[in-house]
């Protein structure tokens, strides 16, 4: 086939995309102004779940189709996927919200615990096992898996699609935030979450989400993530003292056992968030964009690539 085909963005939205062109055959550049681990998508805890995504009823196939992809990932340990226990729970005295993340989940994959098997604290638990995948292991592994299968990774800023259009059958522009000012699109926005990290657990944990507060711990391998803060129009990608101690503590009551646990550091991140996702082609022109996945682009990011692949394929036919 050799269609030359630019992806601008090495984030997970790039990185995916790129994996299914790759795996169709399509010859892949792909331009960005950094990579991992200087990116958003290494600051993700990063689980499957759907989180701000409700209102674009495209997110239920994307997200049940990275579901699949990322369990074959986690059938190999050196990619630094797995499958994971993740509680979602209801702290006593919140109400809960509707349940509308239970459309995204897998049949079968989720249980509503006994109240005989509750925990302290929680007036209601969800049981489900999700992908986890540890960004700080996955991203450089899908990277040199790229490399390995060719293709080409340079850095340099995009300040221009239609200019890079020139040279390709087809562009797709994956810059997340970087979108706002490539494309004068004032609906992609930042919305900071601010991070604590605590010492690594040893032995089997689960994730825990309250996703209204919002508040989840994610037990990695390079620390137990406790989560977080989100903030709409924060653009500043750093961390308050008071807010990561706020984090540790409402953590440590909530989970005795992290006490034990010393604070080993913190980070922001800035969440590219769109009301609905823009996947779509740009009109008479060879350009596809696939950016504002706000709180969830793990967790759309391979099924909004096979779109993004059906989209490329469709350009190309029509040439
Ligand atoms: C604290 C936190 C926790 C999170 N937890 C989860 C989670 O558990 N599950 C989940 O699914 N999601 C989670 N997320 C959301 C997730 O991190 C993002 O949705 C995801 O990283 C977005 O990926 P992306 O590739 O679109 O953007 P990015 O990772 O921001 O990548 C954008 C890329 O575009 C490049 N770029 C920008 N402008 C240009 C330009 N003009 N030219 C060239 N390159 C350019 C950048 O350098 C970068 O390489 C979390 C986010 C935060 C902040």
């Amino acid at each position: 086939m050799n269609k030359k085909i630019a992806v601008a963005g090495a984030g997970i939205s790039g990185m995916s995309s790129a994996w299914m062109l790759v795996n169709s055959g399509y010859s892949v550049t792909l331009f960005s102004k950094a990579f991992s681990p200087n990116i958003t998508s290494n600051k993700a805890a990063a689980f499957w779940f759907p989180y701000h995504v409700r209102n674009d009823k495209r997110a239920v196939s994307w997200s049940l189709r990275s579901f699949e992809v990322y369990k074959e990932f986690a059938l190999d340990a050196t990619t630094g996927v797995n499958m994971h226990l993740l509680k979602k729970v209801i702290p006593y005295g919140q109400n809960e919200s509707e349940p509308l993340w239970l459309q995204f989940m897998p049949p079968g994959n989720c249980r509503i615990l006994p109240v005989e098997e509750l925990e302290k604290g929680f007036s209601k638990i969800y049981e489900a096992t999700v992908p986890l995948i540890e960004t700080q292991i996955f991203l450089p592994w899908l990277q040199a898996q790229l490399e390995a299968k060719g293709t080409k990774f340079v850095q340099k800023e995009i300040s221009d699609l239609e200019k890079l259009s020139n040279d390709f059958d087809a562009v797709i522009n994956c810059t997340a935030l970087g979108a706002g000012k490539l494309c004068s699109d004032e609906a992609v926005i930042p919305v900071r979450g601010q991070v604590a990290l605590l010492s690594p657990l040893q032995g089997s944990h689960p994730i825990y989400l309250d996703n209204d507060t919002p508040f989840y711990i994610v037990p990695r391998k390079d620390a137990v993530i406790v989560g977080g803060t989100y903030e709409e129009h924060v653009g500043i990608e750093e961390t308050e003292p008071a807010t990561i101690a706020r984090l540790v503590k409402n953590a440590t009551s909530a989970l005795p056992h992290l006490k034990e646990q010393q604070v080993i550091g913190s980070w922001a991140g800035l969440r590219p968030y769109r009301k609905e996702v823009r996947l779509e082609k740009e009109p008479n022109s060879n350009i596809v964009h696939n950016y504002g996945h706000g709180g969830s682009g793990f967790t759309l990011s391979f099924g909004c690539a096979e779109t993004v692949l059906e989209l490329v394929n469709e350009l190309i036919a029509g040439n």
